[in-house]
C-alpha cells in the first residue's frame, strides 16, 4: 500500500460517532474523515454536532449531524436508520458519548448512579444492538466502544463511572463473541487522562497526581485516541476483536 492510499484507507466507508460535538468524539470524527470515511455526527448537543459536521464537509467528505440522546433506545434506532437512509450503509460505529457525575460512594445519589449507567453503559448497549442488526446483514462491520482505565483499575469518586466502563469492557467482549461469525470486529479503548471538557472539571491536585504518575509525563490529547480508533476501524485490524486497548501514557503500568 502506498503512503497516499494508506492515508485514505477508509474511503467509501460510513462511520457514525456518538458524542462527537466536542472532545474525543470530535477528534475521532475528523481523523476518520481524513482517512476517507463519510461521517454521521451525533450528539445530544445539536449545535455542536452541526459544527463538527461542517468541519467534516470542509475536508470534502459527506457528513450529517443528528441530535441523539444515546440513553434513549428509540433515538438510537432512529439514528442508525437515518445513517443508512442518508449515507447508504453503516460500516463503523464509535460508541463514544459518555458523562461523569463524580462523588464519593457514601454521598452518591441513586440519580447520579442511574444517569451515568444509562448513558455510558446502556447507551453503548443500544448502539451495539442497533448497529449489529445492519452489520449482520452486511456480514461486515467495526464497533469501537469508549471505555476507560477506571473500568480496569477503579478511581476514587467514580464508583458509577468506573462500574459503567467495566460494564462496557464486558459488553464489548460478549458482543465480539456473538458477532464474530458475521465478520464484525468489536473492541474497546481504555483511555487514561485525556485533555477535554470532561477532565477540565478535575481539581488541580488530582490533575497533578495524575501527571506525576504518567510515565510519558503528559496528559493525552483527543488526537492520540483518534489515531488508535482509526487503526481499529481499518482493515489492518481485521484480526483483532474482543480486546480492550489501553491508551494512557503508561499510567496503568506505574
Ligand atoms: P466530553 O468532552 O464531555 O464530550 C462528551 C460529549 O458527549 C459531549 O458533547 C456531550 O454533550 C455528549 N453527550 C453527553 N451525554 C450524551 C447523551 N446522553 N447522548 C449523546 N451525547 C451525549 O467527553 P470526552 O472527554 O471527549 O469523552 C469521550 C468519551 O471518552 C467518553 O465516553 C468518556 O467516558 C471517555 N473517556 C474520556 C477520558 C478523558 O480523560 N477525557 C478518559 C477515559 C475515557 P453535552 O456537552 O451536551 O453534555
Amino acid at each position: 500500500m502506498t503512503e497516499a492510499s494508506a492515508q485514505q484507507n477508509l474511503a467509501g466507508k460510513v462511520a457514525l460517532v456518538t458524542g462527537a460535538a466536542r472532545g474525543i468524539g470530535r477528534a475521532i470524527a475528523l481523523a476518520l474523515a481524513r482517512r476517507g470515511a463519510d461521517l454521521v455526527i451525533s450528539d445530544i448537543d445539536e449545535d455542536g454536532a452541526k459544527q463538527t459536521a461542517a468541519a467534516i464537509s470542509e475536508l470534502g467528505r459527506r457528513s450529517l449531524a443528528v441530535r441523539c440522546d444515546v440513553s434513549r433506545r428509540d433515538e438510537v434506532e432512529a439514528l442508525v436508520n437515518e445513517t443508512v437512509t442518508q449515507l447508504g450503509s453503516l460500516d463503523i460505529l464509535i460508541n463514544n458519548a459518555g458523562i461523569t457525575r463524580d462523588t464519593l460512594l457514601v454521598r452518591m445519589t441513586e440519580e447520579q448512579w442511574d444517569l451515568v449507567l444509562d448513558i455510558n453503559l446502556k447507551g453503548t448497549f443500544f448502539g451495539c444492538q442497533a448497529a449489529a442488526k445492519r452489520m449482520m446483514k452486511a456480514r461486515a462491520g467495526k464497533i469501537i466502544n469508549l471505555a476507560s482505565i477506571t473500568g480496569l483499575i477503579g478511581n476514587v469518586g467514580q464508583a458509577n463511572y468506573s462500574a459503567s466502563k467495566a460494564g462496557v469492557i464486558a459488553l464489548t467482549r460478549t458482543v465480539a463473541k456473538e458477532l464474530a461469525a458475521r465478520n464484525i470486529q468489536v473492541n474497546a479503548i481504555a483511555p487514561g487522562f485525556i485533555e477535554t471538557e470532561m477532565t477540565r472539571e478535575v481539581s488541580e491536585k488530582a490533575r497533578a497526581a495524575f501527571l506525576e504518575n504518567i510515565p510519558l509525563k503528559r496528559a493525552g490529547k483527543p488526537e492520540d485516541v483518534a489515531q488508535l480508533v482509526c487503526f481499529l476501524a481499518s482493515a489492518d485490524a481485521d484480526y483483532i476483536t474482543g480486546q480492550c486497548i489501553t491508551i494512557d501514557g503508561g499510567l496503568t503500568i506505574n
